[in-house]
């Protein structure tokens, strides 16, 4: 399937962060909104889009509506795992909208509130089905779609990626024809426009990257209240289907060859691997961190800040570029001074202490040994 698209991402008029991210790279077409204090949201929507794109790439064999239920589950644990760790991250998590193009098929796989939609004939269908409390309401009957869509608590989420242990996912597979558009896209076109407004851009904009524009235009234009993130994908022609694929090498014209399934596992086993290396290093890295970080609390050293001698807090080193001290005291005595002094030449590089009571000693002992040398001195 050869296919055109158009990508734009918008902060929108009311947001101090842009917390949505997109993933464009065929075959594998990805939108993500994500949430969480700080900088949660932001790092959520990323990390679960780059654990897509490392998972997916080349793996159009078999079945991959389960690949990529599979993937969002990684991306889902991924998310989880990086919050865990990290106090500023913690309660983060983003919806992932994701779609697949396999011959003359599609597999769009998606959890939380952004949504796919395809254009066909002129006429617009949503492919998804909002995760939200208010589009179960809706299905329960208990309000109409119309009072859904200006719901105060229209935006919470009852899945989403990061946030629990596992997740369930919805994908399915659509048929593709020539001529059909595909949207992706965040809460923030959703939320402002219509599927009315949005059909009309849609199908009045032949160019696939105007008509990203335009949708991010007239969504600022109606409020911007959100970050807006939208992907069209035009399907230009239909790709032969894998079984009648040439071997890879003969007639230069021909489009991409279609991987066999052996030739595609290989390289994906492989990079299961490299990725789980990767895993249990950056487990190992920050165990080692946190092991240095306790070790560092319970450290006191006498150096030289500002000219003076001070007691610092945690060991005189660097990690991963991060101090792993500070300064806990100063003094009034001057570290050049003390410096001229043999037992206490090298006081610039620290002298380790178990307490801050020792350090303090050692302090004492340099004040003693500076008035003792300045009494000598006459
Ligand atoms: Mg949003």
């Amino acid at each position: 399937m050869t296919v055109r698209s158009g990508v734009r991402t918008d902060i929108g008029r009311a947001r101090a962060r842009n917390e949505d991210a997109y993933l464009v790279r065929d075959p594998l077409f990805a939108v993500a909104d994500g949430m969480g204090g700080h900088r949660g949201g932001n790092v959520a929507s990323k990390v679960a889009l780059e654990t897509i794109r490392a998972f997916d790439a080349g793996g159009t064999d078999g079945d991959s509506a389960s690949e990529l239920v599979k993937d969002i589950r990684t991306a889902n644990q991924t998310v989880l795992a990086r919050g865990e760790a990290d106090r500023d991250l913690r309660g983060m998590g983003t919806t992932i909208t994701a779609l697949l193009l396999q011959g003359e098929h599609a597999t769009i796989a998606h959890v939380g509130d952004s949504r796919a939609y395809r254009l066909r004939d002129g006429g617009l269908e949503q492919l998804t089905q909002d995760h939200t409390l208010v589009h179960q309401l809706v299905e329960e009957g208990r309000i109409t779609a119309d009072q859904a869509g200006r719901h105060p608590q229209r935006s919470i989420l009852t899945r989403a990626v990061g946030v629990e242990p596992s997740v369930d996912v919805d994908a399915s597979t659509i048929e593709l024809r020539l001529g059909d558009r595909l949207l992706l896209c965040t809460d923030g076109l959703t939320g402002m426009l219509s599927d009315d407004a949005i059909r009309e851009v849609l199908a009045s904009e032949e160019d696939p990257q105007r008509a990203s524009d335009r949708l991010v235009e007239a969504a600022n234009a109606a409020g911007g209240d959100d970050n807006i993130t939208v992907v069209v994908i035009d399907v230009l022609e239909a790709s032969p289907a894998p079984e009648t694929a040439k071997p890879a090498g003969t007639g230069t014209m021909a489009p991409p060859a279609v991987s066999t399934p052996a030739e595609v596992r290989q390289p994906r086993r492989w990079r299961r691997a490299a990725i789980l290396t990767a895993a249990i290093v950056v487990a190992l890295l920050v165990a080692g961190w946190v092991g240095v970080h306790a070790y560092a609390n319970g450290q006191w050293y006498v150096a030289t800040s500002n000219g003076r001698v001070a007691i610092y807090h945690g060991i005189p080193a660097r990690v991963l570029g991060v101090h792993l001290s500070h300064v806990a005291a100063t003094t009034d005595l001057s570290a050049a001074a003390a410096e001229q002094l043999e037992p206490w030449a090298g006081i610039h590089d620290g002298i380790t202490a178990t307490s801050f009571g020792r350090a303090q000693a050692i302090v004492d002992q340099i004040r003693a040994d500076l008035a003792a040398a300045s009494v000598a001195g006459g």
